[in-house]
């Protein structure tokens, strides 16, 4: 695989960085995750963007490449023949000669810039869409800024693998009773026809996969409703389900051992999965 390294286009193998990159000593970056569907990104634009809040928001100054980052993320699903995947890209404040909690000279360190892809065929028609995926909930003890896409990832890891112990997929996390987000997905419940789901704040992360959703939605005459609510007020739900750049809109059947409407994905999701792969397909770049 060819991956891309601050400015350069090298083998996986060979691709380096420093050992003082503040990504490495303190999660001091980053990063956004595009989906490949027909070799073709969908919502660059939304990402890039969100990309450029997350580095105004930390202080940090951009790649030299950022306005080439459109063009380097075609190179590189061409370079690597990515019909259907992801593309993973990260940006951290760079690796100053040694290692302090003080902020280094922009003008002595460079950030550094690395993206990779992902091949995953058959994203699009994945069979999990087909049965749902079941969660757990935890508590969410992020820290408060959740809107900036940061690869501070521990907290989500390990909320995966409570999930896996738990027998399930994924974990939703709750803040003061009320639901927040999945560990890498925004969520959703359905009642009655509506579509409910918290609103944009610092406790979630503004999902690129969320904005797009939402306006299908609308422009298709279903009713949003931006708030929060509660894993018992879930649990009584008609459906419920994540989304994000790489699972799209995923059917959610079963939180904390309850059954979600009948345990098989509803109707909503399963035509708002529909309507954003074939709407995001045709503003794909
Ligand atoms: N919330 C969190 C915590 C996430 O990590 C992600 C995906 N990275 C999302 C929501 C979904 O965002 P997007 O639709 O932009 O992928």
């Amino acid at each position: 695989r060819t991956v891309f390294v601050n400015g350069e286009y090298l083998p996986e193998t060979e691709a380096k960085v420093s050992i003082f990159d503040r990504g490495f000593l303190m999660a001091d970056g980053v990063y956004e995750v595009t989906s490949v569907l027909g070799g073709k990104l969908i919502d660059f634009e939304g990402h890039a963007k969100r990309l450029e809040r997350s580095l105004n928001e930390l202080d940090m100054q951009k790649p030299e490449e950022f306005d080439d980052l459109l063009d380097i993320h075609r190179k590189l699903v061409e370079l690597n023949g990515i019909e259907e995947g992801m593309i993973y890209l990260q940006i951290t404040r760079g690796a100053p000669d040694d290692r302090d909690f003080v902020f280094p000279d922009p003008e002595a360190t460079r950030p550094t810039l690395v993206l990779f892809t992902q091949n995953k065929p058959g994203l699009a028609a994945n069979p999990v869409a087909d049965k749902g995926i079941k969660v757990i909930s935890i508590e969410d003890i992020r820290w408060g800024r959740r809107d900036i896409k940061t690869v501070q990832l521990l907290y989500p890891s390990m909320g995966k693998m409570m999930a896996k112990k738990a027998g399930c997929d994924d974990a939703w996390m709750v803040e003061d009773g009320y639901v927040t987000e999945g560990t890498s997905n925004n969520a959703y419940i359905v009642k009655d026809g509506k579509i409910i789901t918290r609103g944009l704040s610092n406790d979630i992360l503004h999902g690129i996969t969320r904005a797009a959703v939402l306006r299908f939605a609308q422009e298709a005459q279903m009713e949003v409703v931006e708030r929060p609510y509660t894993i018992e007020e879930a649990q009584a739900a008609d459906e419920a389900f994540v989304t994000s750049a790489s699972t799209f809109v995923m059917p959610v059947v079963e939180i904390d051992g309850a059954a979600v409407g009948d345990g098989q994905v509803g109707p909503v999701a399963k035509r708002l999965r529909e309507i954003y792969l074939d709407e995001s397909l045709k503003t794909a770049i």
